[in-house]
């Protein structure tokens, strides 16, 4: 009857409830284990210069090699280190592993690339991220000029002041900073004369449909028109196909990323992507 199967529904939704917090909480208690374990690994995007098709740089992407699950990506774990506070160690992590790796492709002798790394927005002003650059550099004595950092208007949105002065410190050792996904958050324009933004990353959302949709191209030329008025790099993200590739370049974009060129691999394999120079 009625009443019976509104207990059992009940029930079943408790024991749902269950599984997620339990599932929550192991994939917590592995994640804290992870960098102990090694458990993480770095893959690298090229970064292309669409006049040259030159590799100019790589954006370092973070995977978690974990023991039963496989290869878990980061959607998958970002936002959980994030609410638990591990972020912190993570982001410290990504900045070491990229920037040591950039060191040895700069002993091997390829010429000098920008090597992109993420930082999770997540109390931005608040992570010590700072020192935690200037340890990495002082660490692997890597020029600041090879390192780029990411971040998304997401983190622009929140505590105004605090942002601004990181991102001025920041830039004040050296590295350059890129604003990524650019076009997908609030108020993005007025972002760009605010903060100190040197790169300016077209969202792939308008790249996928650029060559199909008017509207889509209208945007990214006005991104570019605009950027490039303010001094900035533009790059596009999520370049798919030959057409894409073509239009970017036309339209005057600077940069771009996406498997058209290469999907992120692993650092042994940008290795022979850097012997080959061009993609
Ligand atoms: P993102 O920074 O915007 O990185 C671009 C994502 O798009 C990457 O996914 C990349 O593999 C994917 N991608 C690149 N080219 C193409 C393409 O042509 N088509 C399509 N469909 N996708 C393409 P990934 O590696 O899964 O990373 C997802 C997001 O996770 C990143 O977005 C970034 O926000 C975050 N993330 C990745 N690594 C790190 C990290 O080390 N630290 C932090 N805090 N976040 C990270
Ligand atoms: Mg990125
Ligand atoms: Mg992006
Ligand atoms: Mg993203």
């Amino acid at each position: 009857n009625a009443k019976n199967s509104g207990k059992n529904q009940f029930q079943f939704y408790i024991e749902s409830l269950n599984i997620v917090a339990t599932e929550r909480f192991s994939l917590e208690r592995d994640l804290a284990r992870a960098i102990d374990r090694d458990e993480f690994v770095l893959y690298f995007q090229p970064q292309i210069d669409l006049a040259t098709r030159k590799i100019v740089g790589a954006e370092a992407l973070i995977r978690w090699m974990h023991p039963q699950k496989g290869m878990v990506p980061p959607d998958k774990f970002i936002h959980v280190a994030e609410e638990s506070g591990l972020i912190i160690e993570i982001n410290k992590w990504v900045l070491l592993k990229a920037c040591s790796q950039s060191n040895e492709w700069v002993k091997d002798g390829f010429p000098a690339l920008s090597i992109a790394v993420n930082l999770s927005g997540y109390k931005f002003a608040h992570q010590n991220i700072v020192e935690s650059i200037r340890d990495v550099l002082q660490v692997t004595r890597l020029d600041p000029g090879n390192i780029e950092v990411e971040i998304t208007e997401t983190i622009l949105m929140q505590e105004t002041e605090e942002t601004i002065e990181t991102l001025k410190q920041i830039k004040d050792l050296g590295v350059r900073i890129a604003l990524d996904d650019f076009g997908t958050g609030y108020s993005s324009l007025s972002y760009l004369t605010t903060f100190p933004v040197d790169v300016i990353k077209i969202d792939r959302s308008f790249v996928i449909g650029s060559t199909m949709h008017k509207n889509n191209r209208i945007i990214i030329k006005a991104i570019i028109a605009m950027g490039h008025s303010l001094g900035k790099k533009i790059l596009a993200e999520g370049i798919e196909t030959e057409e894409q590739f073509e239009l970017l370049k036309e339209y005057g974009c600077d940069e771009a990323q996406g498997y058209y060129f290469k999907a992120p691999v692993p650092a042994t394999e940008f290795t022979r992507l850097l012997k080959k120079g061009a993609l």
